[in-house]
């Protein structure tokens, strides 16, 4: 059964089909502009609503969930991670808290993988070569990269994508390890290796992956002395949130060549990034874009309407997090 018509207020323009679907069922404002809302345009969004459809760059900390006008029931957040988002204030206040759970992973796998073969096979030099129009034939020592079949994959956070990239990477007869702060089940590990600790992953991880929400805990865990425990010539690839790396360490890294390579979808302080990375030939770039699939977005609508379905009717929801 579907809940009464509701109020909800979509804070950035969500693809086509996706608002059809929410505006079928619900009273929906969406912002004209498809930009970031400042705090108190957020306020005045919620002012009207029964609850709030979020992206990943909304921020409701203490302050702006106890300024939330009482009618908001829920935030549902087009996303997967509560970095910007205090749980305990949304418990204390009785908000429920809805995000977008496993219907992304396929996506942000695929783009783990993207990432992994662009970096280890010099995609982006190769590009610029022809696209500047400076390529003048093949030759045997043109752009000669590194495969990633046969390697040691390192998967720092395996969970939901951490495992879908686990699945992937067995296709290229990657062995598979692991570091969570707690072992997963036998089924979930499906053969992977468990570290104990960062450092322990970091001395097998031929190719590093970075899978785990950003937190207090994972803010810059890739510094300066964790790379230095890389195998020589690893290669570094993040679909998490940009500020698990220092920027200075992983560059400098990539420019001394002890990195081989590396691939970021995600960066501190987007939209903007450290302009150095702009200027290194031996890293493989793409904006945000591990979840940008029709498949995807369509899924997470659905999950946040049938949260919010759910939230309504007082039953429990797969991607309730408060
Ligand atoms: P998940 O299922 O919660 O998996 C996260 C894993 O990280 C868990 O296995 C967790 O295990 C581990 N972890 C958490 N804190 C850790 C720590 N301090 N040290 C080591 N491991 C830690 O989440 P998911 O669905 O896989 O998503 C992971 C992250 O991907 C999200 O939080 C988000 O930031 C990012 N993401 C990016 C995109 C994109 O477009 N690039 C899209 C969606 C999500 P333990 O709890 O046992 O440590």
């Amino acid at each position: 059964m579907t809940s009464p018509r509701l109020r909800i207020a979509v804070t950035r323009a969500l693809p086509e089909p996706v608002m059809d679907r929410f505006r079928a069922l619900h009273d929906i404002w969406v912002n004209p502009d498809d930009r970031v809302l400042t705090p108190d345009e957020l306020q005045a969004a919620a002012s009207g609503a029964d609850g709030l459809i979020v992206t990943a760059f909304d921020r409701f900390d203490a302050k702006a969930i106890a300024a939330l006008a009482p009618h908001v029931r829920f935030v549902a957040t087009y996303s997967v991670g509560n970095e910007h988002i205090d749980l305990d204030a949304a418990r204390a206040r009785g908000l429920a808290i809805l995000s977008t759970p496993d219907v992304l992973s396929n996506a942000v796998a695929e783009t783990a993988m993207l990432l992994m073969l662009g970096a280890a096979r010099r995609a982006h030099e190769g590009d610029r070569m022809l696209y500047e129009g400076r390529w003048t034939g093949w030759t045997p020592t043109q752009l000669i990269g590194r495969e990633i079949t046969g390697k040691r994959l390192g998967i720092l956070g395996m969970g939901r994508i951490g495992e879908t990239i686990a699945r992937r990477a067995r296709g290229f007869d990657m062995t598979v390890h692991y570091h969570n702060r707690s072992r997963r089940p036998p089924e979930a590990e499906a053969g992977a290796t468990y570290h104990a600790t960062p450092d322990d992953l970091l001395a097998v991880s031929d190719v590093l992956v970075l899978a785990a929400p950003s937190s207090k805990a994972t803010r810059r865990i890739l510094d300066t002395t964790r790379i230095a425990r890389l195998p020589a010539s690893a290669i570094v690839v993040n679909i998490a949130r940009g500020d698990l790396i220092d920027d200075d360490a992983l560059i400098a890294a990539l420019q001394s060549g002890h990195l081989a390579s590396a691939g970021l979808d995600v960066f501190a302080g987007e939209p903007r990034l450290d302009p150095r990375y702009l200027a290194l030939p031996n890293v493989y770039l793409q904006p945000h874009q591990g979840s940008s699939t029709i498949e995807a977005r369509l899924a997470m609508g659905d999950i946040l309407l049938s949260g919010i379905d759910a939230v309504m009717a007082g039953r429990t929801a797969v991607n309730r997090l408060v």
